[in-house]
């Protein structure tokens, strides 16, 4: 049996895979188990910010590894205590738990919101307003935030208390506010969903809301912030400040790590007992999070996204020119989508055996999120393919 046979032979049926093994990376390329090459326009789905085999990354799990990797919460490291600071400082807000994945990172925001309004209320009985379309995780409280049937069906009893706006719409979202309302839960840029952007006055107008009636406001940025977008944090483009941020994808680029982080208000509300993780900020992790910070700040990442998706945007934009199939580009910086008229299954595979990688956003929305390193000749190479596979198809 080859890998792929293997695979499903071993694991739960829960992914559609492609059928192609990999091995190994070097810069923005991967290679499969026959060493075929493979440009990479996804990035573990936002992840890999540096691509693969980046150096000092690497050389710097490398040095931890030699040190410590792991001792648990009940002590502080310096790696975690630094890293805390990173994230603090790159936020712009005052206290941090760490934790593993995205998912923790909306359920732990969930947790601390709830918990915020129990407090000011002396009753567990809030409600939650998220958006339709949206994507907080797979658990059950942020599988619940996440407004999207399809991943909630066969799961319930789901949470109770969360209701569902329409992004870009702000009185879909007045309507749902009640007495009872603790947070709402909004993506800036919708990732799962479609990659749609919230506009200024959207968001702008959601955190008026939230100001007005002591809401907490969670921005779920585990897919774009991380410099995704050309700013640390995307909600640096909107001229707001959440109560509490999720990270997770880019903060560890490449190890599972996550982070809820939140201003002083809210986060008083979490205390000795409340909330906790066993892996959560370990010494690796923490390393792998300052390495992150370091990186980002040394190598001036965030002036080379700006740059390379102008270049990235416009290329995009002549495409959308170009074919009738096309609809739309919608996105910022690194993280762009394209709507198709036609479902984009059999573009992603072509493209694939063509030696591109990209991922969807639902069935016609072709989604690319490449790592930070790209070049003009990256994005060159990604178009001409694309136009190969696109006009293959209409063929
Ligand atoms: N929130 C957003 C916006 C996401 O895009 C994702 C994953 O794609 C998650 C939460 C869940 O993150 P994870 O898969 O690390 O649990």
């Amino acid at each position: 049996m080859n890998y792929f046979e293997r695979s499903n032979e071993a694991f739960l049926a829960t992914y559609g895979r492609f059928d192609i093994t990999l091995d190994h990376g070097k810069g923005v390329y991967l290679y499969d188990v026959n060493s075929k090459a493979y440009l990479d326009f996804y990035a573990g789905i936002g992840v890999n910010s540096f691509g693969y085999q980046y150096e000092p990354y690497v050389n710097s799990l490398q040095e931890q590894l030699h040190g410590l990797i792991h001792v648990s919460n009940y002590f502080n490291t310096k790696q975690s205590v630094e890293a805390a600071e990173a994230i603090l400082k790159a936020t712009n807000l005052s206290k941090v738990f760490l934790c593993n994945s995205g998912t923790e990172a909306t359920e732990g925001a969930l947790k601390l919101a709830r918990k915020y309004y129990f407090l000011k209320h002396g009753k567990a009985d809030s409600e939650v307003i998220s958006l339709q379309h949206s994507f907080h995780g797979r658990s059950t409280g942020s599988v619940t935030l996440t407004g999207n049937p399809r991943y909630q069906e066969g799961f319930g009893p789901l949470i109770s208390g969360v209701k569902y706006g329409t992004i870009n719409d702000l009185d879909s979202i007045k309507e749902l506010i009640s007495p009872k309302t603790s947070a709402i839960i909004i993506e800036p840029i919708q990732g799962e969903g479609g990659v749609h952007v919230c506009t200024k006055e959207f968001l702008q107008g959601v955190r008026s809301l939230c100001d007005n009636y002591d809401i907490v406001l969670i921005l779920d940025e585990v897919q774009c912030g991380m410099g995704r977008t050309g700013t640390m944090m995307t909600y640096m483009q909107y001229d707001i400040m959440p109560d509490i941020v999720c990270l997770a994808k880019g903060l560890g680029a490449g190890f599972p790590v996550g982070a809820f982080v939140a201003n002083n208000k809210v986060g008083i509300a979490l205390q000795p007992g409340d909330h906790g993780s066993t892996y959560g900020g370990n010494p690796l992790a923490g390393k792998v999070i300052t390495t992150v910070f370091k990186i980002l700040q040394e190598e001036n990442m965030l002036a080379h996204v700006r740059q390379i998706s102008t270049y990235f945007i416009k290329q995009l934009d002549d495409l959308v020119d170009t074919f009738d199939c096309i609809v739309e580009r919608r996105g910022l910086g690194l993280m762009q989508g394209i709507e198709f008229t036609i479902p984009v299954n059999s573009i992603i595979r072509q493209a694939l055996s063509k030696g591109l990688i990209m991922v969807t956003a639902g069935t016609h929305v072709i989604r690319l999120l490449p790592p930070f390193i790209i070049t003009t000749e990256d994005v060159d190479k990604m178009i001409t393919i694309c136009k190969e596979v696109i006009h293959e198809i209409q063929r």
